[in-house]
């Protein structure tokens, strides 16, 4: 066989794969939900786990993989079936159950009626992740603990509704501190201004409530949840161990943007802050992930973001599955 036509046969397997392994995902355990498609359940052990789609993006070849060989990027961009100016990418989050504990994983978006003006662009909010947990009998009253795994838009968007309520006013609020330190100082003054919007609309007024800030790493921070530092894409990124009799899930929340980035973890993002540690962490999260056999939920992988990661001399690989 022809390299050319082995690899169009290879590409045309893999994407088969693909659909066949989310068809699967979409259908398992999810039939009691009106909105299948968005709404994903998956125990964790003990823990009830379920995954939110709040809603969709389109990111760029040109921002996602900043230093990628063009030749090489082609290849990695086929085998996903994605083109440069297309990467379609969920916003997630997620809900934990167990015995009195709820516990909601980063906050999407938001949601607003109208566009929020940032400066002189008017922004569409258009996070359905208070829609989705309303439709499952879940009130935000109801929520023990938020988590904030970082304080970029896409995951600190709703925190208050559109009026500027907190949708979640019984819950604390972890936050690592050097990812609090950042924001709330000069350091982060050059960030673009949208960023400084949201931590203005949706994170600054935490301050004055019940907001835990999360120190060192490995930190046993609910139970059956364990918080790691993952900076790099933001100083104090965080990544959660899920864990429950002798199943886990690694939350990876940012700290790779597309399966590509397991793949090459030397392709640098323009959206992560400092590459050298974004790096360092890609390579903790997976010796972690693979040393302890741990499911992986990544947040802008396809929905439900769920995988596992394979090495095979040094090289790592993704594969889709909730198994
Ligand atoms: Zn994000």
């Amino acid at each position: 066989m022809k390299r050319r036509q082995f690899l169009q046969n290879s590409t045309a397997l893999v994407g088969a794969f693909h659909s066949v392994q989310l068809h699967e995902l979409n259908h398992m355990g999810t039939t009691m939900f009106p909105a299948a498609d968005d709404v994903v359940t998956r125990h964790v052990g003990n823990i009830k786990t379920t995954i939110y789609k709040d809603t969709t993006h389109k990111y760029m070849a040109k921002n996602y993989f900043i230093n990628a060989a063009p030749e090489e990027l082609t290849q990695a961009l086929t085998k996903y079936q994605i083109t440069p100016d297309n990467i379609p990418s969920p916003f997630i989050a997620v809900l934990l159950e167990q015995g009195d504990k709820r516990i909601l994983i980063d906050t999407g978006l938001g949601f607003s009626e109208k566009p929020v003006m940032v400066g002189n662009n008017p922004v569409p909010l258009n996070g359905r992740l208070n829609q989705l947990l309303q439709q499952q009998g879940i009130k935000g009253s109801d929520i023990t603990d938020v988590v904030i795994t970082h304080l970029h838009p896409d995951h600190i968007g709703g925190v208050y509704s559109d009026e500027g309520a907190l949708l979640f006013p019984n819950a604390r609020f972890h936050i690592h501190e050097d990812e609090w330190s950042y924001w709330f100082s000069s350091q982060s003054v050059n960030q673009p201004a949208h960023f400084r919007f949201f931590i203005d609309r949706n994170v600054a007024k935490l301050k004055d409530g019940n907001l835990h800030l999360i120190k060192g790493d490995f930190v046993d921070l609910l139970p059956g949840v364990t918080a790691v530092k993952a900076e790099g894409h933001t100083p104090g990124q965080l990544a959660l161990i899920i864990h429950s009799q002798n199943d886990r899930m690694l939350y990876t929340s940012d700290a790779f943007l597309h399966p590509i980035h397991i793949e090459r973890l030397d392709w640098q993002t323009s959206y992560d802050l400092d590459h050298a540690k974004a790096r360092q962490t890609r390579m903790k999260l997976l010796d972690l992930a693979h040393k302890d056999n741990m499911l992986v939920n990544a947040f802008h992988f396809d929905f439900p973001g769920l995988g596992r990661v394979d090495k095979t001399n040094n090289n790592w690989t993704w594969r889709y599955t909730n198994k």
